[in-house]
């Protein structure tokens, strides 16, 4: 072998060696990577894993406490008015239904929307399964009317002012008039008629307020018409019947207030429209003869009133025929849902 042959094989060696250091170096760089990413692998099904126990505590947890809330809701309603009651629910499959506490007051349908009838409170139950929740809700009136039963067996005595802040006085009450076949008194008469029509303006979702209820008690023309302002009534029906020394005189009027009154002119034309709204329904309902609308400044009852105000006088006692039926009760009915008739006309109803 000679001298160059030998550094040959020398260099072939070297070159061998290296490249064998390089190989051994990439398969450990190639080991670390996939330990890395194995490593990296745990971790993420680590992550999945923590996440899966999350979802299993929250459904567990939706298991044992189900619930049944109101998600809209009104606590109080004007009669008349509807309002869709909404729930929500957890945890439970069943279907809401929905009920109220008095049925007299409001009624529900099975989507929750409710409709106010008459005033007071009820509660409004939404049921599923076996859990429920309530929710109370207040009825308030669409209006209120100040009923004035004319006249009264017990009479006050003395004068008062005709009008607020006025000199002319006038006898505080008066005794009204009699049926000439009947014998009935007019105040028996106005109050029933004012007993009649309560319950038939509550059941359409009117506050009514009485200026009297009953015959024993005295309260004088500006009382009544206090009682009205104090009760905040929208309207004030004041309830007569007439009387005349001539028998054959029959028929309806109503009196309200001249635009040139000086307590209450700036409520003429509404109390004009109250008055011709009430006596045309009465007289279309009972068929009396419609002697039409009168304005008197003369009524210390309608000058002392905040609102606007009518006096109906629903027909003459001293006709023989007309007061017959003014004292039959049947009669009477038709005089107040005529009369209830005539407020809803009014208002729009
Ligand atoms: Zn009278």
């Amino acid at each position: 072998m000679g001298k160059e042959t030998f550094r040959l094989k020398k260099a072939g060696w070297l070159v061998l060696c290296l490249a064998g250091l390089c190989l051994f170096s990439v398969l450990l760089l190639q080991a670390g990577k996939i330990r890395a990413e194995a490593e990296t692998m745990t971790t993420e099904v680590a992550t999945t894993e923590s996440k899966e126990q999350t979802l299993d505590a929250s459904t567990t947890q939706q298991a044992i406490s189900p619930s049944i809330t109101f998600s809209k809701k009104k606590k109080s309603l004007k009669a008349g008015k509807s309002f869709r009651f909404q729930v929500k629910t957890v945890g439970i499959t069943d279907k809401v239904t929905f009920k109220v506490s008095d049925t007299k007051l409001a009624k529900i349908n099975s989507s929750g929307k409710l409709t106010a009838l008459r005033t007071g409170k009820v509660k409004v139950i939404a049921i599923a399964g076996e859990y429920s929740a309530s929710v109370s809700v207040t009825i308030k009136p669409k209006k209120i009317v100040a009923l004035d039963p004319g006249h009264s067996a017990k009479m006050t005595g003395g004068t008062e002012p005709i009008g607020p802040g006025s000199s002319v006085k006038k006898a505080k009450d008066a005794t009204g008039t009699r049926g000439v076949s009947s014998g009935q008194m007019e105040y028996e008469l106005t109050m029933k008629l004012a007993r009649k029509m309560k319950p038939l303006l509550e059941d359409k979702g009117y506050q009514v307020v009485l200026t009297r209820s009953n015959n024993k008690k005295a309260i004088s023309c500006v009382e009544r018409a206090k009682v009205a302002n104090k009760a905040g009534a929208d309207i004030f029906i004041r309830i007569h019947a007439d009387g005349i020394n001539n028998a054959s005189v029959s028929g309806a009027s109503a009196l309200y207030p001249s635009s040139r009154n000086p307590y209450v002119g700036k409520l003429s034309s509404k109390s004009k429209k109250l008055s011709s709204c009430v006596l045309n329904a009465m007289c279309k309902k009972t068929g009396a003869k419609n002697r039409g609308l009168v304005a008197r400044d003369d009524l210390s009852g309608s000058n002392w009133a905040k609102m606007p105000v009518t006096l109906i006088e629903v027909g003459f006692m001293t006709n023989p025929e007309e007061d017959k039926k003014l004292a039959q009760n049947s009669y009477q009915d038709k005089l107040a849902k005529g009369m209830v008739q005539g407020i809803e006309a009014y208002f729009g109803y």
